[in-house]
């Protein structure tokens, strides 16, 4: 493991939580996340000294981490779920995180919320997540391997869906899987051939979509490899 003396780390990650609070994330709880956890053990050596950096990163098998203001953003939107209006100190419940990857937003993710269940496709990084994540005891993130695209029903229903991955919709399986009251977070294709941000809530009236501002993810593929 890449050792970083921990107050350095401890140093160098405030100043990223004080950049984040001036590109306007402004939930605590989400801060609070972005500063307890350790990014550069989920990165390689070799990029340890840019993981507090603003920039997304390769985690191997042609995948990247996202960049830290996108993981926050997307966290924070989570956060606004219409169960949890109201209550700025409340945790979510259970979440489900499509794309595993190293493992790096499944741990902010269980500062935040009370069980992760979180997917990856890839079984190269869903060992590696395990490897990054084993050290720090999470009794609360369950790392599953297999095809995010179809959900994971045993978990559910759930208070919130994040997707690290963008395809060309939503699938079904997600908005079956959230509870009445939660909110999907995935980037999307869009119909100008980019990708954008979409945020799904299903609320007692019906399911509610809104778009918001273009991102840059990797692709959401269906099967495991
Ligand atoms: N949240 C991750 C970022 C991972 S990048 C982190 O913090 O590191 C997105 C990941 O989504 C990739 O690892 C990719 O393999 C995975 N992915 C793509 N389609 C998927 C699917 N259908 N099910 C599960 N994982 C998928």
């Amino acid at each position: 493991m890449p050792t970083v003396p921990s107050m350095a780390s401890d140093a160098i990650r405030n100043r990223m939580v004080q950049r984040l609070a001036g590109q306007g994330i402004g939930d605590v709880r989400v801060l609070r996340a972005m500063m307890a956890v350790e990014r550069h053990l989920f990165v390689d050596s070799a990029l340890v000294n840019q993981a507090y950096e603003d920039t997304s990163l390769p985690i191997g098998f042609g995948q990247t981490i996202s960049k830290p203001n996108v993981v926050a953003r997307m966290i924070e939107l989570l956060l606004g779920a219409s169960a949890l209006a109201g209550q700025p100190d409340a945790r979510l419940g259970r979440i489900l995180e499509v794309g595993t990857g190293c493992g790096y937003q499944a741990t902010v993710l269980s500062h935040v919320a009370s069980e992760v269940y979180s997917i990856e496709r890839l079984r190269g990084l869903h060992e590696r997540a395990r490897t990054n994540i084993r050290p720090l005891r999470l009794a609360t993130v369950h790392l599953l391997f297999g095809d995010g695209m179809v959900g994971y029903a045993k978990g559910g229903p759930y208070a919130g869906i994040i997707a690290a991955a963008g395809g060309d919709a939503v699938p079904q399986a997600w908005i079956d899987q959230l509870a009445v009251g939660g909110r999907i977070v995935a980037p999307m294709q869009s119909t100008g051939g980019g990708q954008v941000l979409v945020v799904i809530d299903k609320t007692p009236a019906g399911v509610q979509r809104r778009v918001l501002e273009a991102v840059h993810f990797v692709p959401l593929k269906s099967g495991i490899a």
